[in-house]
């Protein structure tokens, strides 16, 4: 006998608790995990709709009190059991419950009043909103300079665009309705559809355009591999145009850093009220009010980060995935899914369109792309007038120790900057710190201590005894350079805060503004930094990663990149695809304007091959090289990859655990390595042990996985991620 746990209406509170119910005989076949049913419920034995997350033998109730399930329903596929299938797919892929893939899938669904749609419309003309914004910049009003901005291209914005991402005050919008310059009204009366496409599109670009929409039949995934500025975001606006036009929705996953106010306007101005956006630090109600916009057909276009792809849209056409190669795209919480897999399969469900785009995209996506299984369309021109790719150059930072400088900027760098501030245009100084800092390199040579039997860098912990967090080999800090015998060898890593002040001190008439973790914790943080810079409120920011991603100032001519080789160290096989998309990323920001750009960066190793095809701006030769070393030590994409992470506030049963585990997972055609610490060894009191099984049967894989899961340890948990 089957018994299946049903849960019934998916709303937040019933997702907590499910109800057994007996499969009958008739159902047997197609009762499913994710299926939907009804079911008799409560003392009416009212018919009500369930999905099943888990089938089991074992009742849990005394087995005469447990009810049949009556029915599954064979059409009627609403928009909810195509997310649940979906999440039987997560839960398939990526392990963990039933349960948290389905609170992945379906929002949580709260009970959220209507507000009336309002606009702001201008009152007077573009010329006009035009002179005032010149004026209200030189009084430096930002706010109100921000919200006249918007208004240039446009005659209207939504209020809560407004009030929301652009962080814009009430009283500074009151200001401008009081003196008749803008005015807010309730946009139910009349739609607003946008204005459509605003820029002709170039050969290259129409090109792309027009092989998606007459390729898009063949369901296979298209990659838009475009140099930054080559104007994907145009290619995208004109498919989900077409797709529109044809009653179907769009999703277009941005990674959250580059979701600003800017790119939804220029989504805004296309597709007008149809567009709605969400973001993680969007308050839980107004999220549901954009979700529940989205299943009423109200809105067709849903931007946002990797969560919006789970859009109840209903007869969905395209999804985008823009910057697909992003690691925000891959969750860290279980289930711990890729959304670009998902998207796949999302859009093969409802037979939509697939686009992800990039500059640099993902080893994995450019190999899918030659084995034909993605279709590649290419863009590479900078899309604006006069606009072309920085002139990039790598500066050994070997020869400048030899020659006595010690600081941290070589002098092409310094003398950069100083040519870029005398021109009253604009620098970024960005730090790579990605990862962890704790590889050890030397100063002389660039030679980067690595593990003999993985080919990843060691990592230093405080015992001074450098380890492998593949395969657990240990072997303590030399005292010098193996390959030059240089005393020059340590770990590596400084902060964005040192360099904020030595960039005070070495130029002092600068202004100054830093970009980290720390300077953007507030809700509308990096929004803030971000809109001050472009506003030139200073000359130079210094920051992370978070400087590189997608921003897009005319001001900028000079980028520098201090300390390039820091990930290539992080522990990792990706370590030179990350290293490669960062450096190209940072070169994309510079000259994306009239003015030509300049990058510099600085490196212990100029011949890495990361580096160097970095510098010449060749992502095609960096993936015929790269794609060597991942066939030779039998990494992604060339075979599936298992991590399995075990957490423990005790060391030994942990280190018991993760052994035991490891001799079940060792068989024919698959490589065990470890158990080894995780390069984070010890957080929050719990240790930290990982696993890596390699093998180029994932089918098999998938299976260890399964199997490996049923397993339990006393005061041991274990987490699964699988790269393919
Ligand atoms: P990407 O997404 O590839 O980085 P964008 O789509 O953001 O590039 O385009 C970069 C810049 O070029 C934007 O300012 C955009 O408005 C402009 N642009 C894009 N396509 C064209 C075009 N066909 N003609 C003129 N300007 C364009
Ligand atoms: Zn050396
Ligand atoms: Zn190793």
């Amino acid at each position: 006998m089957l018994f299946a746990d049903v849960i019934i209406d998916i709303s937040a509170s019933a997702l907590d608790r499910s109800f057994q119910y007996r499969i009958p005989e008739s159902l047997k076949e197609r009762a499913k995990v994710g299926c939907p049913v009804r079911i008799p419920f409560g003392k009416g034995n009212r018919l009500r709709k369930g999905y099943i997350i888990g089938i089991g033998e074992t009742p849990k109730i005394s087995e005469n009190l447990i009810k049949d399930i009556a029915d599954i329903p064979e059409r009627d596929i609403s928009i909810e059991d195509t997310l649940v299938s979906l999440a039987g797919f997560l839960r398939e892929r990526y392990g963990g419950t039933m349960y948290d893939a389905l609170r992945t899938v379906l929002p949580v669904r709260k009970k959220t009043e209507k507000r009336p749609k309002r606009v702001i419309r201008r009152k007077v003309d573009g010329e006009r909103i035009q002179s005032l914004y010149q004026e209200e910049a030189a009084k430096k009003h930002k706010a109100k300079a921000r919200l006249l901005e918007a208004f240039i291209g446009q005659d209207r914005i939504p209020y809560e665009l407004a009030s929301g991402r652009m962080n814009i005050a009430k009283p500074t919008i009151d200001y401008f309705t009081a003196n008749g310059i803008l005015e807010v009204v309730s946009e139910e009366k009349e739609a607003y559809p946008g204005d459509g496409l605003l820029v002709p599109l170039s050969d290259e670009q129409k090109e792309c355009v027009r092989r998606i929409l007459e390729e898009r039949g063949e369901g296979k995934p298209f990659l838009l591999f475009g140099i930054t500025g080559s104007g994907k975001t145009e290619v995208y606006l004109k498919v989900i145009e077409q797709v529109l036009s044809e009653g179907k929705q769009a999703i277009v996953l941005i990674p959250e850093i580059a979701l600003t106010y800017q790119t939804l306007l220029r989504f805004y101005r296309c597709f007008g009220d149809r567009v709605g956006y969400i973001h993680s630090k969007m308050a839980e109600g107004d999220r549901c009010r954009m979700i529940e916009k989205a299943k009423s057909g109200e809105i067709s276009v849903m931007i946002g980060p990797r969560s919006a792809l789970f859009t109840p849209f209903s007869s969905l056409g395209l999804i985008v995935i823009d910057e697909e190669q992003e690691q925000s795209y891959h969750s860290e919480s279980s289930p711990k899914y890729y959304a670009d897999e998902v998207a796949v399969k999302r859009a093969e469900d409802s037979k939509a369109a697939l686009i992800l785009g990039s500059a640099t995209p993902s080893v994995k996506s450019y190999y899918l792309a030659k084995q034909g299984v993605y279709k590649l369309l290419t863009l590479t021109k900078r899309a604006k007038e006069g606009a072309s790719l920085a002139e990039v150059s790598l500066v050994d930072m070997r020869k400048e120790l030899a020659s006595g400088n010690r600081s941290i900027f070589s002098k092409a760098l310094k003398d950069a900057i100083t040519d870029c501030l005398s021109k009253k245009q604009q620098a970024m100084l960005f730090l790579n710190r990605r990862g962890y800092s704790g590889f050890v390199s030397c100063r002389n040579c660039g030679e980067v201590i690595k593990c003999p039997h993985c080919d990843i860098s060691l990592t230093l912990h405080r015992s001074g005894k450098m380890q492998c967090h593949y395969c657990g080999f240990e072997q303590p800090l030399p005292k010098t350079c193996p390959a030059c015998e240089s005393k020059y060898i340590a770990a590596f890593g400084t902060g964005t805060q040192k360099i904020e002040e030595f960039v005070a001190k070495e130029f002092p008439q600068a202004r100054v503004m830093r970009m980290d973790a720390d300077t953007t914790k507030g809700k509308d943080g990096y929004e803030t930094i971000l809109s001050a810079f472009s506003e030139g409120k200073a000359d130079i920011l210094v920051g992370t990663q978070m400087i590189v991603k997608g921003h897009d100032f005319g001001n900028v001519t000079l980028m520098g990149v201090l300390m390039a080789d820091m990930s290539l160290g992080i522990s990792e096989y990706s370590a030179a695809e990350r290293t490669l998309q960062l450096l190209a990323q940072a070169a994309g920001r510079a000259g994306r304007d009239r003015y030509p750009g300049k990058v510099i960066i600085q490196t212990y190793r100029p011949e890495h091959y990361a580096l160097q095809y970095a510098a010449k701006q060749d992502y095609p030769a960096f993936f015929e090289e790269e794609m060597r070393y991942r066939k030779l030590f039998g990494y992604p994409p060339v075979w599936g990859l298992l991590k399995v992470l075990g957490l423990s506030t005790d060391e030994k049963k942990l280190s018991d655990a993760m052994t035991q585990l490891g001799e079940v997972l060792k068989q024919d055609g698959v490589t065990v390595l470890g158990p080894a610490p995780d390069y984070l060894r010890y957080i929050k009191d719990t240790y930290r042990e990982v696993l890596f099984v390699k093998s180029p049967d994932r089918e098999l894989l998938r299976r260890l996985r399964e199997n490996a899961e049923t397993y339990s340890f006393e005061d041991v948990s274990l987490q699964f991620e699988s790269s393919e």
